[in-house]
């Protein structure tokens, strides 16, 4: 695996606008035709008025395909697989900051490790402007509970990824809201204190994936009259440093290259 993926992160905000019939953010640098396709193919045309993004921090495509039966149930769910090639450079609020506003780094200002309020216009804006309601659902501190601050839309901050994963249940069941971002960070946290294969960042993958599946049930059990897009979308990858430990942040496949897993769930009418 020493080649970059071809498919931008850049086009995601644009292809979930797209679905959902809503103009793209200002400085959107494209649409990610793969997704826009093979959902209006399982929709025979219809757009989504659900989106559940589940934000798992830091699973590169390496981490997929080395813990390919971890991800069976993911796969299962959500069948739609992209190679994607994530922003330089691949570090948390960087990445999150152009997966939604479609702009690249130079574009949203967020170039290192730093979780300013991003001023630009993103997914969220688009969502409002549109009358839609999109909420994150996300861990205190962290760079999705920060860098898309300062919007007419809810912010649920919770104490660590469980909190954060049963109120994003609640809010499904509650139904009020058209985009739902949901953001874990337990293997990110793992793995730089120990390697992206150690026991404990295996753990946080069966935690994470073990997440997706209870939330796939609850829109299975509660959106049942909504076309519904569900995405497994992680930021970037990780690699392990000379000095043994798990780290990112490099212009390497290592980081850059990550799968996003979608599946749609029609309304049952
Ligand atoms: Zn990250």
């Amino acid at each position: 695996m020493d080649e970059f993926n071809k498919i931008p992160l850049q086009g995601l905000s644009g292809a979930i606008c797209k679905l959902m019939d809503v103009p793209a953010p200002d400085q959107s640098e494209g649409t990610m035709t793969e997704l826009v396709n093979a959902v209006l193919d399982k929709t025979n045309g219809e757009k989504i008025d659900r989106v559940l993004m589940f934000n798992p921090d830091a699973i590169g495509q390496n981490t997929c395909l080395r813990y390919a039966d971890k991800f069976k149930s993911v796969r299962e769910i959500a069948p739609i697989e992209l190679a994607i090639k994530t922003v330089v450079p691949p570090k948390t609020p960087v990445c999150f900051g152009t997966m939604y506003t479609g702009a690249s780094p130079t574009v949203h200002g967020i170039q290192r490790y730093t979780k300013p309020v991003i001023k630009i216009d993103s997914i969220f804006d688009a969502m409002i402007r549109a009358g839609k309601k999109p909420c994150i659902v996300a861990v205190k501190n962290s760079s999705m509970s920060k860098i898309f601050n300062e919007r007419e839309m809810d912010y649920y901050l919770e104490d660590y990824d469980g909190c954060v994963v049963q109120k994003a249940a609640e809010l499904i069941k509650e139904d009020k809201y058209d985009l739902i971002c949901v953001y874990n960070q337990e293997f990110d946290d793992v793995m730089h204190r120990s390697h992206p294969n150690s026991k404990r960042s295996q753990r946080a993958i069966d935690n994470y994936n073990r997440s997706f599946d209870m939330l796939a049930d609850q829109i299975r059990k509660y959106w049942t009259d909504h076309n519904t897009l569900l995405g497994y979308a992680p930021d970037h990858g990780t690699h392990r440093e000379w000095y043994l430990l798990g780290n990112h942040g490099k212009n390497i496949p290592a980081d850059m290259n990550i799968f996003h897993y979608y599946g749609v769930f029609p309304k049952k009418i």
